[in-house]
């Protein structure tokens, strides 16, 4: 099975992506995190990375779809994956069309999670207070003026995704404002249907 998952940042995809790698045990590929990780292994596409990161903004398309495409070949994709995060752009999406054609693969579904700006603030400052609660390391995008950025660059970039999708058949959509067992719910009645 194979599954995308889009929403803005906040929106609740990481939390649902983990539901579903544990419900259908297959990987969560989270561009987020495989950045992430090049930033802290000083790689250079993290070391070019960071900075864009770090304000919020969009990494370029090449070094995204590297990185995932590296991803996608790993054995434990094989059979399945749930993308997080990951196309953020149309380019990305045509992107990962491709690479899935060579592999003779097809996308399942794309899920969108549909929350209001507004709550996504609150929700990014409760993830931030949470981490540090238990003791993690705050993300150095979650502040208010990074949050800004990356909900701009949602708006104008990402959005066109959801119609891309939506043109091919393949969108589905969920209100992302219900509790997270509602929502994991309605996201598993989609995929089983
Ligand atoms: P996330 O963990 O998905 O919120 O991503 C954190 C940051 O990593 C984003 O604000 C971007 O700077 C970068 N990023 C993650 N995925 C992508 C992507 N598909 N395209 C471009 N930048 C990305």
């Amino acid at each position: 099975m194979r599954v995308i998952l889009l929403g803005a940042p906040g929106a609740g995809k990481g939390t649902q992506a983990l539901r579903l790698k544990e419900k259908y045990q297959i990987p969560q590929l989270s561009s987020g995190d495989m950045l992430r990780a090049a930033v802290e292994a000083r790689t250079p596409a993290g070391i070019s990375a960071k900075a864009i990161m770090d304000k919020g903004g969009l990494v370029p398309d090449e070094t995204v779809v590297g990185i995932v495409a590296e991803r996608i070949e790993a054995p434990d994709a094989e059979a399945g994956f749930i993308l997080d995060g990951f196309p953020r752009t149309v380019r990305q999406a045509q992107a990962l069309d491709k690479l899935l054609a060579a592999k003779n693969m097809a996308l399942d579904s794309v899920i969108e999670l549909e929350v209001d700006d507004a709550a996504l603030l609150g929700r990014i400052a409760k993830r931030a207070s949470e981490t540090l609660a238990s003791g993690g390391t705050v993300r150095a995008d979650d502040n208010p003026e990074a949050f800004e950025v990356r909900l701009s660059a949602y708006h104008a970039q990402t959005a066109p995704v959801s119609e891309y999708y939506r043109q091919r058949g393949l969108l589905k959509t969920v209100d992302g404002m219900a509790s997270v067992d509602d929502v994991a719910s309605a996201i598993e009645q989609l995929i089983d249907r």
